[in-house]
């Protein structure tokens, strides 16, 4: 009998019950006992839906993050959280937003690092770790929540990330080597797995995605050592891996002594032969044979197609699961009612995920004739997506086909370039600028969702916006900003917003993944050849621009973002997709500019995370990723400057790349490394402008003008003044008005204070 089981499940909740409860604790509307009440209600519901799972994941729940959980656990916290006033839940979200309910501004602290989990869009805390980390056990959490399974009846299996993975994900912040902790860290790993076992867990998945990337020697001796020591524990590990390809990893990971081990099957397909090959006899191996990342059914038929023989060769030593966890889909496809039934068709959410794993769990114990209904329901449905019309446009598809290599190519060099943009836009040395939204304030949210519930009128809509765009311009005017934004008041998301304006996308209502905390995003579904009906933007920011004497950016999102934070086809490669996008967004560039817009900003916030987690595959994404850029931006003429704006600054390995997309300036995120990640440009002389984001609007701290001095002083180091920006780390929807004011106001003042000391 091969056995199901779940990796992870969304803990947002299907109407991000966990969200709304997070921002009432914050803001102190709600209690930590009515927050603590609905992340249990989550909770239920979740192992409710896995009912019928042979094993339940536990301790995958989150309320922000489960890295920052794993780090309470292991007691790793950084100093400037010990000895402040509150609770532990206090302390956690101080971490990981800076300040918890009720702190006042004064006894905020310096958040945690976030970074991509992965090549995901989910956002971990980054644990710090010095060589004087001393760890100690905080199981509570943990074993509070598998009693709680236990007591609902659920086969629970707790999960936890591996004590390499975890050093993995630490960052050293003096100049040790975080590996060396791994001797300090194991006790508390051995002594976790006993306590969960004396708690009745029989297995315990722990999470090891660091074998799909490129380890060094000293990586894979801690794996050695690690699970070597920890094979003395009682509990039956299953050593998770996923978001890839073992590889060179395949045969330790074989080896290492657990009783079990997960592959991704979906990205892996072509490993599970030599893992079934490799794994010796008394291992369980885990297939990931449902894609955790993407939104399509699963073809089941030809699933089970292969997985069949595998089924024959292990049979109960077979278990099947989803490839990763499903923290990264919606929760649940029937609440999307408004979406169009021909599109539902070809789509699981994470509970419809939950479903084909059961009809493969049966198919391979009772038979393919026990869920006949349900396997030709899913040959018909995969059969009508593959021959849609509504997926194939013969003009998309050849315009992408003859491309033009000239289409990516600026008239003119940077320099010369720059001269006459200077000469057009007249703007001071460390121009200020914003990376585009303005805080997404209630009556913005509230006239949105009367448009879409048609309770208020087009015109009525249109008034609202217009009047909020306007009102951002007399704020940026009164503060002093250079380049000023319209402030995205029309866009739900940079994203969707094209998406619903592009043929060949559709889009969920509720279709909520977890970027990170309380902060969700809406992935479109990209279905179809992609082509731009009309004009995306062009009336809004004409409208902006009419407003003012300053010179107002257009606002775009770049090809290679739109491609990364959507689902997207998999039928075609993504290559192809991203240039079609390309082509789209070009045509909306050239719009803007025929319109009298000056300074296009084409946002490419999520170009770093599609880099794939083996170096060996950088190349081929940088070169179609890198020329989708240069094709949407580089039609335009000298004097139109270009910007691009990127929510990251870990260039150091694909720097040549970024300078490559030749925007005349890039706004990229700095802050809270405190401009370490601009080291990078002391070896690589980055030939265009800069602005190194230097306020963080990750949190709710306010920066004074004096710290802002202090990070672009730090910049000026690296970078000439004559080329540097002064602008937030990125946009600011997510924050209020009485932040952002005293902020930008800061960072105005900053400037100025450069400007005369550059001068004098
Ligand atoms: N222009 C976008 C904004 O300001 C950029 C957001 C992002 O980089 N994630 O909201
Ligand atoms: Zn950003």
């Amino acid at each position: 009998m091969a056995l199901i089981h779940n990796l992870g499940f969304p803990r947002i909740g299907a109407k991000r019950e966990l969200k709304f409860a997070q921002e009432a604790f914050w803001k102190g509307d709600a209690s930590a006992d009515q927050l603590l009440a609905t992340a249990a209600d989550i909770r239920s519901g979740n192992w409710q839906l896995q009912q019928a799972l042979d094993l339940v994941p536990v301790g995958d729940f989150s309320l922000y993050d489960q890295v920052l959980d794993m780090s309470f656990t292991l007691g790793n916290l950084p100093k400037r959280v010990a000895g402040l006033a509150g609770s532990e839940l206090d302390n956690y979200f101080r971490l990981a937003r800076g300040r918890s309910a009720n702190d006042s501004a004064c006894n905020c602290i310096h958040a945690g690092e976030m970074t991509k989990w992965f090549d995901t869009n989910y956002h971990y805390i980054v644990p710090e770790v010095t060589a004087e980390t001393a760890f100690s056990l905080n199981p509570e959490r943990l074993l509070s929540q598998f009693a709680e399974a236990r007591q609902q009846g659920v086969h629970a299996k707790p999960v936890i990330i591996g004590p390499v993975t975890y050093l993995w994900l630490c960052k050293e912040k003096d100049n040790s080597n975080r590996l060396d902790l791994l001797d300090k860290l194991l006790p508390l790993y051995s002594a976790l797995l006993e306590q969960l076992a004396d708690a009745g867990a029989e297995w315990v998945q722990i999470d090891e995605p660091a074998l799909v990337t490129d380890l060094d020697a000293s990586w894979k001796h801690a794996f050695e050592v690690a699970y070597h020591t920890l094979k003395a524990n009682r509990p039956r590990l299953l050593l998770a891996t996923y978001f890839g390809t073992l590889q060179d990893n395949l045969q330790l990971a074989c080896n290492l002594p657990v009783a079990g081990l997960h592959i991704d099957a979906v990205r892996g397909r072509e490993e599970v032969g030599k893992v079934v090959d490799w794994l010796p006899a008394h291992k369980v191996l885990s297939v990931g044979a449902i894609d955790g990342r993407n939104i399509w059914k699963t073809d089941l038929n030809t699933t089970l197609d292969w997985l069949e023989p595998v089924a024959a060769k292990l049979g109960e030593r077979l278990w099947v699961a989803p490839s990763c966890s499903l923290l990264h889909v919606p929760v649940d496809l029937e609440s999307e009612l408004a979406l169009d039934r021909e599109i539902v068709n070809w789509l699981a959410f994470a509970k419809q995920k939950l479903i084909e794993l059961q009809v493969l769990g049966t198919a391979l114990n009772l038979g393919r004739a026990a869920v006949a209904a349900e396997l030709t329901a899913n040959r018909v449905a995969i059969k009508l997506r593959k021959e849609s019309a509504r997926v194939h446009n013969p003009a998309v598809k050849n315009a992408v086909s003859t491309l033009a290599p000239e289409l990516g190519q600026r008239k003119s060099h940077y320099t010369a370039r720059a001269l006459k943009q200077r000469s057009q836009l007249n703007l001071p040395l460390y121009p200020t600028t914003t990376i585009g939204s303005f805080p997404q304030t209630a009556d913005i949210r509230k006239a949105r969702l009367g448009f879409r519930k048609q309770e208020i009128t087009a015109a009525e809509y249109d008034a609202c916006m217009k009047a909020e765009i306007e009102s951002s311009v007399r704020e940026q005017e009164a503060l002093g900003l250079d380049v000023l934004v319209h402030g995205e008041a029309e866009r739900n998301d940079m994203v969707e917003y094209f998406g619903e304006q592009l043929d060949g996308y559709a889009f969920s209502q509720f279709g909520w993944v977890q970027s990170y905390g309380s902060r969700c995003v809406k992935p479109p579904i990209l279905f179809g050849d992609i082509s731009r009906p009309k004009a995306m933007t062009v009336d809004w920011i004409k409208y902006a621009q009419s407003l003012t004497d300053k010179p107002m950016k257009g606002m775009l999102t770049g090809p290679v973002t739109i491609l990364n934070w959507s689902f997207v086809r998999d039928d075609q490669p993504r290559r192809d997709t991203c240039l079609q996008l390309a082509l789209a967004i070009r045509n909306e560039v050239l719009d803007l500019e025929a319109a009298g817009v000056n300074i296009i900003q084409i946002d490419e916030a999520a170009l770093r995370e599609g880099l794939p987690l083996r170096r060996s595959e950088w190349q081929g994404y940088l070169d179609w990723a890198v020329e989708s850029f240069r094709i949407t931006a580089n039609g335009v003429k000298d004097e139109t400057q270009i910007h691009t704006h990127m929510c990251y600054s870990e260039f150091n390995d694909i720097i040549e790349a970024i300078a490559h997309m030749d925007a005349d300036v890039i706004t990229i995120e700095t802050s809270r490394s405190d401009m370490e990640l601009l080291d990078v440009f002391e070896e690589f002389a980055y030939p265009n402008e800069i602005g190194p984001g230097v306020y963080d609007i990750h949190s709710p701290n306010i920066p004074s003008q004096e710290q802002i001095v202090k990070l672009m002083a730090k910049a000026a180091e690296r970078i000439p003044a004559e080329r540097l920006w002064v602008n937030p780390d990125c946009g600011l929807k997510t924050r209020q008005w009485p932040e952002v004011l005293p902020a930008l106001n800061n960072m105005v003042a900053a400037a100025k204070t450069l400007r005369e000391t550059a001068i004098s």
